[in-house]
């Protein structure tokens, strides 16, 4: 049985934009999507659970795994180690899943390079304008005044690659929004390559 193969659906955006409100809509609303849980040097923040949000491990193992090969992709953001595993998404992609890689560009760009472009979508969603993202930022309350500004200064860094994406979100309306990202998934899947499945089926009736 020819089994229909799902992709990766890339998902970056300065921190502030509402991504993370955006990928869970997505979770909640469609179906077979498997978020790729990256794994990170970073400290777990107040509610953030070892497994869902992140695998969190120290500098030694992340670069043990480095060499293994164990990621598909890994980049360096705000000092921290951050990556994808890579048998997590091969696997759900041959499974007809739909992989959401919540990542930075540079990790875009490594996903990109790494794997076959069929197999990659990706999406960037922008804010409205800067201070919009700054109050938004300092309404998490999560992060400190220096932080704050050290993830301004990587917005305006992560902004500056947003026509490296298939698609581009603007975040104002976030109810606009999530129709517009939600049309991009369901677009996606209905792609000729990725009906193959579907249709042979249904063509056979026809013989
Ligand atoms: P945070 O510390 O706020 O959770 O994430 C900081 C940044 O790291 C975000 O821009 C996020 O997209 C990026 N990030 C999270 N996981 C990964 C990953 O596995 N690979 C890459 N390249 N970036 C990631």
């Amino acid at each position: 049985m020819l089994q229909t193969r799902g992709f990766a659906l890339i998902v970056s955006a300065p921190s502030g934009t509402g991504k993370t409100t955006l990928t869970r809509h997505l979770m909640a609303t469609q179906p077979n999507i498997a978020l790729s849980v990256s794994t990170t040097t970073r400290g777990a923040r107040p509610g953030e659970e070892e497994g869902t949000h992140y695998f969190f491990v120290d500098k030694n193992r992340f670069e043990t795994r480095i060499e293994q090969g164990c990621f598909l992709e890994w980049a360096e953001v705000f000092g921290n180690y951050y990556g994808t595993d890579r048998g997590f998404v091969k696997e759900h992609i041959e499974a007809g899943h739909v992989v959401l890689l919540d990542i930075d560009w540079q990790g875009a760009r490594q996903i990109r390079d790494n794997m076959d472009a069929h197999d990659v979508v990706s999406i960037f969603i922008a804010p409205p304008a800067q201070d919009k993202l700054e109050i938004r930022l300092r309404g998490r309350k999560t992060d400190s005044e220096e932080v704050i500004q050290k993830r301004m200064q990587q917005a305006a860094a992560e902004f500056s690659h947003w026509d490296e994406f298939d698609y581009v979100v603007v975040n104002d309306d976030l109810a606009q929004a999530k129709v517009e990202l939600s049309a991009v998934l369901v677009a996606e899947r209905l792609r000729r390559g990725r009906m193959q499945a579907t249709i042979q089926p249904i063509l056979k009736t026809f013989a």
